[in-house]
């Protein structure tokens, strides 16, 4: 199938659903259906396993620079503003042969959870006609877009769960890398000590191959990590067999049960593919919501002091700076909406002196905490970190909790919200934020008894998002966990997700189109591939891949029982006098055959 159909296939699907309001403006149709045209004579523009971009239309949230359209960041200070560069990661995807689809609707400068506080209105979220559901926030445009195949892939910003709260309520991919990976140059800041580049898209490998792109230093980036520290990072672990991390703190009693449910099924789900499940404690990240939600309002309060109508933003009408009130005070109170302002307020607040000393500096203390908590439970160590190596042989590789504390709530139940219901719902996309690690959102299937009969009926798949979090630096065993993930824990579904030929949300095709069937295939092809190096994996450790505890840790930190295993069977090997090597191989010519492993 061409890049050429597939762009037009997007297009139309960005008038079908235009009603969404995903989008702030809109490339040009004809010239992104000529460069789509053009990359379809490139070779290898479409291989599928690992998809390049060439010819791919990719959406870019409006906080992030483009010289062809405006970036507003939804804000009614920015309204006129068309920035005379390219941000980094624009660039990087354009020299890639990407295609900009347009600029995506969000919260005012980042600034929210449901993609309601935008000067161009909320964005909606509907898998069926009157269904009007919050899209999630701040990157909901994005969401949407990703959603509704109305682009490829699209870019996003993570500050405090940005990417992957709207990704989970819309059931779509999203991943915040580790701070740092992804140039910030040319993203309109929000919180700079917090803010990531993320990537949306509708299966971990879309979102992957776009994060390989984009992962490079970038020296007009002061925070951007340097190539030195870039070449120690990331561990060397086979992804066949690892160590889940439960985090029983995310167990709270606001957790919707359908979620926890979803929880539970998907841990099951890894642990049928070979990984070992352990509970983990992090307690520091009972107060994490509220450190973030001191820290990011004192950074964006001095990060908007620059918006007055004079060096950034438009300036209101007439004469601003009276007697009776303060320069810029009309300006900024015209063009920063409710949100905005109050955040502002409240930054403003907890930097002044009085303050200080009680949140904001309190909050920097929880913020190293909760960064501790993290350390102390992976088994790769912080690579940003120099302290004395601490070895937890209980350490686990990953941790995998939910996204969101529940499904996705209606607009008009958070109409009637206060603000700090909002802020609740980054509760459990706050913590890795705070540590700057990687975290990326996969939607997993409900269990049985919690879909919707009704939605069942019309073919919609109803899903909740899955967090998986890694230590610094490990954002490819993120996104290996989350492929493996991706593939146990949901069903295939071609006609709300997969497919990008969403011709009407809940209405099957009546006959499946060549895409879908490619799709089924390519899943099916990396459902073989996982189980072969599963099998390879258990040939490796000598058939015992499941009695083998902390096999994660066998090479570097043997555990006392894997020791012991080795010992075992050194001793065979010795008294068949051949190599330990040897005997493996010998044992995984014999496989199945092996001794009933004990537990
Ligand atoms: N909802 C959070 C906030 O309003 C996170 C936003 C973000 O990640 N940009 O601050």
């Amino acid at each position: 199938m061409s890049l050429l159909k597939h762009a037009k296939q997007y297009l139309s699907n960005q008038s079908t659903y235009s009603h969404l309001n995903a989008f702030v403006s809109l490339a040009d149709p004809a010239s992104i259906l000529s460069r789509a045209e053009a990359a379809d004579s490139i070779p290898d523009a479409h291989e599928t396993t690992s998809p390049g971009l060439a010819g791919k239309l990719i959406a870019i949230k409006d906080n992030i620079c483009t010289t062809e359209l405006p970036t507003t960041a939804s804000s009614a200070i920015l309204k006129n503003f068309t920035s005379p560069y390219d941000a980094t990661v624009v660039k990087q995807l354009r020299d890639a042969g990407a295609i900009v689809a347009g600029k995506t609707n969000m919260d005012e400068f980042g600034m929210g959870s449901h993609s309601t506080h935008s000067h161009f209105g909320p964005v909606k979220f509907a898998r069926h006609s009157g269904e009007q559901l919050s899209a999630g926030g701040s990157s909901g445009g994005s969401a949407v877009a990703v959603a509704s195949a109305q682009c490829w892939a699209a870019l996003g910003t993570d500050t405090g769960g940005s990417v992957r709260l709207p990704a989970a309520y819309t059931g779509v991919v999203g991943f915040k890398p580790s701070y740092g990976l992804l140039s910030r140059w040319g993203v309109i800041a929000y919180a700079n000590s917090l803010d990531t580049v993320g990537i949306l898209g509708r299966d971990v490998e879309s979102v992957e191959s776009v994060f390989n792109k984009l992962n490079s230093y970038d020296p007009q980036d002061p925070t951007s990590i340097p190539p030195s520290t870039r070449s120690r990072l990331g561990s060397d672990r086979n992804i066949m067999s690892l160590r889940i991390g439960i985090p029983l703190d995310y167990n709270m009693s606001t957790l919707q049960p359908a979620v926890r449910r979803a929880w539970i099924r998907s841990l099951k789900a890894l642990q049928d593919c070979g990984h070992t499940l352990h509970s983990v404690h992090l307690p520091a990240t009972q107060h994490a919501l509220s450190a973030y939600y001191v820290l990011a309002p004192a950074e964006a309060s001095s990060n908007l002091a620059k918006y007055d109508g004079v060096r950034y933003g438009t300036r209101a009408e007439g004469i601003d700076g009276t007697p009776d009130s303060v320069l810029f005070a009309k300006t900024r109170g015209q063009g920063f909406g409710p949100e905005v302002q109050r955040r502002i307020l409240h930054g403003a607040f907890t930097l002044s002196a009085q303050a200080m000393d009680n949140y904001f500096i309190q909050a920097q203390k929880v913020r190293r905490l909760v960064q501790r908590d993290f350390d102390s439970i992976f088994y790769t160590l912080n690579p940003l970190v120099k302290s004395a190596p601490v070895l937890h042989m209980d350490a686990v590789d990953v941790l995998v909790c939910p996204t969101t504390p529940t499904l996705p709530p209606t607009l008009s139940d958070v109409e009637n919200q206060d603000p700090l219901n909002a802020y609740m719902n980054d509760v459990f996309t706050v913590p890795a934020s705070l540590a700057g690690i990687p975290a990326i959102s996969v939607p997993v299937d409900l269990d049985p008894s919690d879909r919707n009969p009704e939605l069942v009926e019309k073919g919609i798949e109803e899903r909740a998002g899955m967090q998986v979090i890694g230590q610094y630096g490990d954002d490819a065993l993120v996104l290996d966990v989350a492929k493996n993930l991706f593939v146990a824990a949901t069903r295939p579904s071609p006609y709300s997700r997969t497919s990008p030929f969403i011709t009407a949300w809940g209405k099957n095709p009546s006959s499946p189109a060549d895409e879908v069937v490619e799709e089924a295939e390519r899943r099916e092809k990396l459902a073989r591939w996982e189980t072969e190096k599963l099998e390879s994996r258990k040939v490796q450790a000598g058939g015992k891949l499941k009695v083998v505890p902390g096999y994660g840790l066998l090479d570097k930190y043997p555990s006392a029982a894997v020791k012991k295993e080795r010992k075992r069977l050194g001793a065979k090997a010795k008294e068949l006098g051949i190599t330990l090597e040897e005997y493996r191989a010998k044992l995984a010519a014999e496989e199945g055959k092996d001794e009933k492993p004990e537990q």
